[in-house]
């Protein structure tokens, strides 16, 4: 991946950078993200950065943690607490992102 792209929550205190746009992204409707509703484009941990101040909430089996920014909720980020190497990033936060350009799995699990 080449041309790293750039992305914030609301209120700009949460800042996104990756690895190169997504290709394709998914709207997962397990029973976290069904109410988060955001459209998960998944990376490689080592190429996604996420800083600024979030608060983290975990569930189930505790596996990944859930960023939020402190500020204005805005749901940035999932990532491994192991070292599982891949991490969903919310493509709603991702600067100028263009759904009509991806593409779009919609993964109907309510069963989690
Ligand atoms: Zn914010």
């Amino acid at each position: 991946m080449a041309e790293w792209i750039t992305g914030s929550c609301h209120c700009g205190a949460v800042q996104l950078s990756l690895a190169g746009p997504p290709s394709v992204v998914t709207e997962c409707h397990c029973s976290i993200c069904r109410r988060y509703a955001p459209l998960w484009a998944y990376y490689q941990t080592d190429y996604v950065f996420l800083t600024g101040p979030t608060d983290i909430y975990r569930w189930g089996r505790k596996q990944v943690d859930f960023h939020r920014c402190n500020t204005c909720g805005c749901v940035m980020a999932w990532l491994p607490r192991g070292d599982y190497p891949e991490c969903g990033v919310n493509a709603r936060m991702i600067d100028g992102f263009d759904l009509g350009a991806v593409t779009l799995i919609v993964e109907e699990d309510s069963s989690v």
